[in-house]
């Protein structure tokens, strides 16, 4: 057998928000080129897991385990771990001032000193991957949510991360715009990107996804492949909010 190369490892992770314990014992993982769908209820620890995978926020305790390094924040530099680790989030963040391509090549060049012509060569390269080569020179107040989003998903591919974090990055579109996001992130998975993907949208999670993963206040109750986890939840939490969302 292939042994796959483990891209994420947590070990027993822990996660407190002052005496608000967030993440409890997380044992978790992601193989090289697989898509994990997190899915919860508001308020289960969704968005702290992913932000503790690229530290975004610290974790207490446990192992967070990134390419095979154990991820020490007070030893190794975590400008590099990010630039591994890329992140899309609800709210795109593009910057106002800038146009699309500028908003692709600021990271490049500011962070990773990539010369600017090459920068520019690579990030119309990324514009024209998710659809957008001709609103190269527009500023985001021109574009649609969508189309914002899209342009969120070249910035973070810019920084050739191998491994991706979505956390709801449709939960803010109008609903006729969500498909295209979803159509950039299968084809970033059919690709052979790592994913983690947080999200409502059920149907994605059962095309896309290698594995859906259940949390529920702060624990994983349940996780494995799709089919298991939407047509056959072992468990009762699991079911009972399949049933409150489906
Ligand atoms: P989800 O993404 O699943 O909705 P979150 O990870 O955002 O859940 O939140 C988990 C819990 O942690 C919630 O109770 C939330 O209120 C709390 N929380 C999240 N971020 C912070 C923070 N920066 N400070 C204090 N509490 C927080
Ligand atoms: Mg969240």
């Amino acid at each position: 057998m292939i042994k796959t190369k483990e891209m994420i490892r947590v070990d027993q992770l822990n996660k407190y928000f002052g005496d608000l314990h967030v993440l409890k014992d997380i044992d978790f993982n992601v193989d090289e080129s697989e898509v994990v769908v997190l899915i919860g209820a508001s308020g289960s620890g969704k968005s702290t897991m992913l932000r503790c995978l690229n530290f975004l926020e610290m974790k207490n305790s446990g192992e967070v385990i990134i390419r095979g390094e154990d991820i020490d924040p007070r030893k190794d530099n975590l400008n590099e771990v990010r630039q591994k680790v890329g992140m899309v989030f609800q709210h795109f963040n593009l910057f106002p001032h800038k146009t699309v391509l500028e908003n692709v090549i600021e990271a490049p060049i500011q962070v990773k000193k990539i010369p600017k012509a090459k920068a520019i060569e690579d990030g119309k390269e990324l514009l024209s991957k998710v659809g957008l080569e001709d609103k190269a020179n527009d500023y985001p107040s021109r574009l649609s949510g969508g189309q914002k989003q899209r342009v969120a998903i070249a910035r973070a591919l810019a920084m050739k991360p191998e491994i991706m974090l979505f956390d709801e990055p449709t939960s803010a579109l109008d609903p006729e715009l969500v498909g295209e996001v979803l159509q950039t992130m299968k084809d970033l998975a059919r690709e052979g990107m790592t994913m983690v993907v947080v999200t409502h949208e059920m149907g994605f999670a059962r095309e896309v996804a290698d594995r859906v993963v259940y949390m529920h206040d702060g624990r994983i109750v349940e996780a494995g492949q799709p089919n298991e986890i939407f047509d056959y939840p072992k468990e009762k939490r699991t079911q009972a909010f399949l049933s409150s969302i489906l």
